[in-house]
């Protein structure tokens, strides 16, 4: 079917990548139907699998005012690999042709590129998703920096399935080809939703979130992350999936797609009535969903007696069970561990680095129970990783000399909470965690006067929720589509400087001073403690921290209360000092004089071989000579 020609017309727009990367602005003098100002790719396909005659063209330009390297790597790439790029626009699917051989110096100066245009193929017809395998490769080099960036991308998956629970697991499979072994495989099994037909097409395909359906609460909104987060970690993935009508299962596999142009993922849906499990007609032939299955069955790690036990698992619930299989314990840049503990470490053999950072203790960097600890703001999922429930902690909550400062930064409200930790002191760590949707992007990130100073600023941490400052015109932001990092715009320099300024002037005003006994067994202001069935916190007294079971509920000392108490909330803007411990102002190890925290009659006796020169409450006198 070929669409009707309308009148061209005048277009501007722009062009996004299958990995929501924006490419650039585009335009067109004469394209024949409406356009919306954005374009998404969402799949690179082979030129010669088109039959070209009989459809039309009209022509998009890379607009005056682009950075035209992204475009050059789009052209470089259709060329090189005769690839079309295909963008859908309602029923239309608009086909961007590698220009021509011959032309291709002209038409990369004039940045002029022909576009086909066709009725959109119905989803019936597509019964696998398919995409270039070797884009594949290029997009999971995004998390070749760090893996637990690839780890997180599959939690967050289910944080936006609304699970409450997860459970993260290494676990052994068996695999029949290309002969029969015994393989690891990292295991993810959530009580989230789970996932339609559709979803599960959106999680293996490319490109599906588009800025108008963002959703704010959902942090997976690139789409990319399962596919580069399971090449990274093994072969592939088998994803099971039970929704409230429907059970689906889909295979990622390397080994199938060995030597093919198109990467291909079967998709097994069926609908679930009364008990019942039938396959989903409307979406597959009965013959294409015993095809998808026996490859399923045969490059998996399960057999189909084996996949119906695994569902099994899911206990006639909604959820989503996801085995990244046949794990490279020994990748070319990493190693991953998980017998001697129930911990799974991932090592990288490149270290992050933090300017001034010389501690090399970050247990977050390669403890995926330290990192799930913290990953989250606000943390309202139980986690467990191998059969252990991960003590999630509000970081914001856990600080000592608890001190919450705002600020408008280019128009844009922003808040950052800073405290001291007595671990990261004793660690050497410092540093501000920024978290964008309430998901962790950055940690340890040093600030001001702590990039310079090993000892600047130890032990100090802050927690920043950077969503709103990060979001620009368009539904662009500023964060890398591995969320693990920001992009180096204004907005971030901005933050940085101001970062900077808040964390020196906490440390000149409230922790410089204290000396080293000072610091030691700094508590935390307040001890929280989550409900495993309502999964609010509480507050509870700091003696009863850590005598707590794994799962607290509500009901049990020292709270004794219900889950249908709302949680109490932290004002902002309020400082909270701890002062159950002495701080008579004395001497500190710099020689200079004074503390201004409130002091406290406790005579601190293990401190008798100080020389206390000041009488408690004496003002600071001696003028800060540190600092610029
Ligand atoms: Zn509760």
């Amino acid at each position: 079917m070929v669409l009707p020609p309308r009148t061209p017309k005048a277009w501007n727009g722009r062009l996004f990548n299958v990995d929501a990367k924006h490419i650039c602005a585009v335009c067109s003098s004469n394209a024949p139907l409406e356009l919306p100002k954005r374009l998404d790719i969402v799949a690179f396909n082979a030129a010669r699998a088109f039959d070209w005659k009989p459809l039309p063209l009209f022509q998009i330009m890379a607009r005056g005012e682009s950075d035209y390297r992204e475009w050059d790597k789009l052209l470089t790439f259709l060329v090189d690999h005769s690839r079309v790029a295909v963008i859908n626009v309602g029923d239309v699917q608009l086909l961007l042709k590698p220009p021509a051989e011959e032309n291709e110096a002209t038409k990369k100066i004039m940045k002029l590129v022909d576009v086909a245009y066709r009725a959109r193929p119905g989803p019936a017809k597509r019964p696998i998703a398919q995409m270039h395998p070797e884009y594949l490769t290029t997009l999971s080099q995004t998390h070749s920096s760090w893996l637990f960036g690839a780890v997180a991308e599959l939690i967050d998956n289910a944080c936006d399935a609304g699970a409450k629970r997860l459970e993260i697991s290494i676990q052994m499979g068996t695999l029949k080809s290309p002969e029969v072994s015994e393989v690891p495989m990292l295991c993810f099994l959530d009580d989230g939703l789970g996932m339609t037909h559709k979803d599960i097409v959106k999680m293996v395909s490319f490109g599906h979130k588009k800025p108008e359906q963002d959703d704010p609460e959902q942090i997976g909104r690139f789409g990319v992350g399962f596919k580069t987060g399971v090449m990274r970690l093994g072969r592939g993935a088998l994803v099971l999936t039970q929704s409230k009508e429907t059970r689906s299962m889909a295979l990622l596999s390397t080994g199938y797609n060995e030597g093919k142009d198109v990467l291909e993922v079967p998709i097994v849906t069926y609908t679930r009535r009364a008990g019942r499990m039938d396959i989903d007609t409307g979406l597959q032939t009965l013959e294409d969903s015993q095809k998808h299955r026996d490859v399923i069955c045969t490059y998996g790690p399960f057999d189909e007696y084996g996949i119906g036990a695994e569902f099994q698992r899911l206990a006639g619930e909604t959820g989503t069970i996801i085995y990244v299989f046949d794990l490279e314990k020994w990748g070319s840049s990493f190693s991953l561990d998980w017998n001697e503990s129930d911990d799974i470490m991932i090592r990288s053999r490149r270290v992050r680095s933090r300017p001034g950072q010389t501690s090399p203790e970050v247990p977050l960097d390669y403890s995926l129970r330290a990192y799930v600890e913290v990953m989250f703001l606000e943390p309202r999922m139980i986690v467990s990783i191998q059969g252990k429930k991960v003590t999630t902690k509000c970081l914001a909550k856990t600080l000592n000399s608890t001190w919450v400062t705002s600020a408008t930064l280019m128009g844009k409200p922003v808040q950052l909470t800073l405290g001291v930790m007595e671990l990261e002191r004793k660690r050497g760590n410092c540093g501000i965690f920024l978290y964008w949707h309430g998901r962790l992007v950055e940690s340890y990130k040093r600030v001001g006067n702590m990039v310079h100073s090993a000892e600047w600023g130890r032990g100090v941490i802050g927690v920043v929720e950077t969503t709103k400052l990060m979001e620009f015109d368009r539904g662009r932001v500023g964060v890398l589509n591995s969320k693990q990092g920001f992009e180096d715009c204004e907005m971030y320099a901005a933050m940085e400087k101001w970062l900077g300024e808040e964390a020196d002037k906490y440390w000149e005003t409230r922790v410089e001073k204290l000396t080293t006994e000072e610091k030691e067994g700094l508590a935390p202001d307040k001890n929280w403690v989550q409900c495993s069935k309502c999964l609010k916190w509480r507050v509870m007294d700091p003696e009863w921290h850590g005598q707590l079971p794994d799962h607290w509920f509500c009901y049990m000392a020292p709270y004794k209360g219900s889950c249908n108490t709302p949680e109490e909330t932290v004002e902002d803007g309020v400082v909270t000092t701890k002062t159950s411990r002495g701080t008579p102002v004395r001497k500190n190890t710099r020689g200079k004089e004074g503390s201004d925290i409130t002091d406290s009659s406790k005579p601190l006796s293990r401190l008798t071989s100080k020389t206390t020169t000041n009488s408690p409450k004496v003002k600071r006198t001696s003028k800060r000579t540190k600092k610029e």
